[in-house]
Parts: structure tokens; C-alpha cells; sequence
């Protein structure tokens, strides 16, 4: 889950005062899984490393940006992500196997969640709408959040795999139903009500419009391509159901218990979330070499950010 651990406050406050050993710390933190992550989309290393090290200044550059709410790996795998697209001419990039073959399998238009925008609206609109929508975006956040805790709690990883995979990665009850070898009808009992509950929450909330609780209400309103845009968007910004990555970890040991070892085997492997597969990558190889020399290039490029020490 992404939120915002003690190491990483202090390292930021660190940052923030000019201190470069705290920088240092926090690269060293980071560069294995975005460099897996870069790895996995490049072939050749140093055009991950070269992305990978232009991540680490645009975070430096955008820190007073950072929002506390997501966490730095979560800000790290987003710029990175940006980078990526940028590198690929903005072909889109999906960030799960789901949503990949998906994307391949649909041949109309309909799975296309980006921009939205008509070009003759004017300034003003916009932000009135983007107001509108990152208030909603927080809502919907929390109640995601809310349903998905009470799923774990309740250990109850059928329905978070099948949240996950309509929700996240968009899929049709139809493939739902394959993936999970059940009935397509109880998939769909299971979409109404986790939509039920969703819709509820946000029609109690105070902090919203009465024309956004209405959109939210209305009977087709999760297959419009605004709300599976921002639910996409909701997921990747926010991971609600990424494990830590020292559940990643145990997962590599085997350790985990064993709805759990394989909840988060269905989370790497037939989900397929690139950030944790990047970080299982990156926690696969963690003694080779290779991590000094990149460390000190990153150093070297951003020494600029940094008082001299007397
Ligand atoms: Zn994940």
C-alpha cells in the first residue's frame, strides 16, 4: 500500500535541508526497483539508466510538489513512468499484464482511458473541472480504500482479485469469470455490490458537488470512460492493494502464509503489477555490483541540488 513511511519523512526533511548523504540514502533506497522497472520496458541498460537517473533530478526538481498522501516509491514510479512514455513518443503504457492484453485484445476504441478534455473549452472551465474532479478523485480514493481494508482484513482475496481486476484493470465480467473459473453471474452480484457500497459512500460525502454525487449515482456511471479513467488513475497513483515490499520479500522466501503467498502470487503473476514485479526483480538481484557505480553517476548528476559540505 502506498503511504508515506517514517524513513522516508526523515529522509525528505533531510533532502529538503540541503543534506546530499540524506539524497544519497534515498537513492540508494530506490534505484534497484525503478531500474528493474525502467529494465523491463528497455533493452538496452543504459537507456533505463539514463531515465532512471533523470527520474531522480525531476524529483529533486519537483519536491515541493510531492504530495505526503502517496508514498516516494509510488512518486518515483510515476515520474519514471512519465519518462517512459515520453521515450516511447507517448505511446500509452499499461502498467499491469491485464490491462496489456486487454489493450491488445480490444480492437474498438472503447478501452482508452486518457485525456477527455474537448480543445474550444476555455481556461476557466478546466479548472472549475479539475476542482470538481480532485475532489471527487480524493472521495472515490478513500472509499476504495475502505472497501479494499475491509476485503484484507476479512482475508477475503477472491473479492480483492475480482476488485482488482474490474476495477483496476477494466476487464468484463465475462474474462473475470474465466480467470477466476466462476459464473459470470456471481462476478457481476460481486461488481453491483462493491458498486453499490462505492456510490454509497460518495452520496454521504459533504465534500462533493450535488452534480458530481449525482454522475456517480447514475445507473451506467463505472462504464463511462471519466469514471474507468479515473479509477485506473485512482489505483496507480494511490496502489491500494500493491503488498509492501517486505511482503514481496516473503513472498520470494516463501514465507508468507498461503492465502497470502498466493493472493500476492496472483498480484505479480496473473495481475502482473509492474511496479512489484520491479521490485521483486530488484530484491532478486540486490547483491550484485552493479548498484555502486549507478549510485555514484546519479550523485555525480545532481551534485548541483547541494551545499558543499565545510
Ligand atoms: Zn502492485
Amino acid at each position: 500500500m502506498a503511504e508515506l513511511t517514517e524513513a522516508d519523512r526523515y529522509l525528505l526533511e533531510r533532502i529538503g535541508r540541503g543534506d546530499g548523504e540524506g539524497w544519497q540514502q534515498l537513492v540508494e533506497r530506490y534505484q534497484g526497483r525503478l531500474l528493474a522497472f525502467a529494465r523491463s520496458r528497455l533493452s538496452r541498460k543504459e537507456e533505463a539508466e539514463d531515465l532512471v537517473q533523470d527520474t531522480f533530478i525531476a524529483f529533486l526538481e519537483g519536491l515541493k510538489n510531492f504530495r505526503e498522501n502517496a508514498s516516494v516509491e509510488t512518486f518515483l514510479f510515476t515520474i519514471l513512468r512519465r519518462k517512459l512514455i515520453d521515450f516511447f513518443r507517448g505511446k500509452q503504457m499499461r502498467v499491469t499484464f491485464l490491462q496489456e492484453a486487454l489493450a491488445k485484445s480490444s480492437s474498438d476504441s472503447s478501452y482508452a482511458p486518457v485525456s477527455l478534455q474537448a480543445p474550444e473549452e476555455t481556461a476557466s472551465f478546466y479548472m472549475r473541472r479539475e476542482e470538481q474532479s480532485e475532489a471527487l478523485r480524493a472521495v472515490l480514493a478513500d472509499t476504495l480504500d475502505g472497501l479494499l481494508e475491509r476485503l484484507r482484513k476479512a482475508e477475503n482475496f477472491r473479492d480483492l482479485q475480482i476488485v482488482e481486476m474490474i476495477f483496476y484493470a477494466q476487464l468484463r465480467n465475462k474474462d473475470v469469470a474465466r480467470l477466476m473459473n466462476m459464473d459470470e453471474k456471481a462476478i457481476a452480484l460481486i461488481k453491483h455490490r462493491s458498486l453499490k457500497e462505492i456510490k454509497s459512500h460518495v452520496a454521504q460525502s459533504t465534500k462533493l458537488s450535488r452534480d458530481e454525487i449525482m454522475a456517480v449515482d447514475s445507473p451506467a456511471w463505472e462504464e463511462s470512460p471519466a469514471a474507468t479513467s479515473m479509477l485506473t488513475e485512482i489505483w496507480e497513483s494511490t496502489r491500494p492493494t500493491c503488498p509492501k515490499r517486505t511482503t514481496v520479500g516473503r513472498f520470494l522466501l516463501g514465507t508468507l502464509e498461503k492465502p497470502w503467498q498466493s493472493y500476492v502470487d496472483f498480484h505479480l503473476n496473473q495481475l502482473g503489477c509492474q511496479f512489484c514485479r520491479a521490485n521483486l526483480d530488484d530484491l532478486k538481484k540486490q547483491t550484485t555490483e552493479e548498484p555502486r557505480a549507478f549510485q555514484s553517476r546519479v550523485m555525480q548528476s545532481t551534485i548541483g541540488f547541494f551545499r558543499p559540505r565545510a
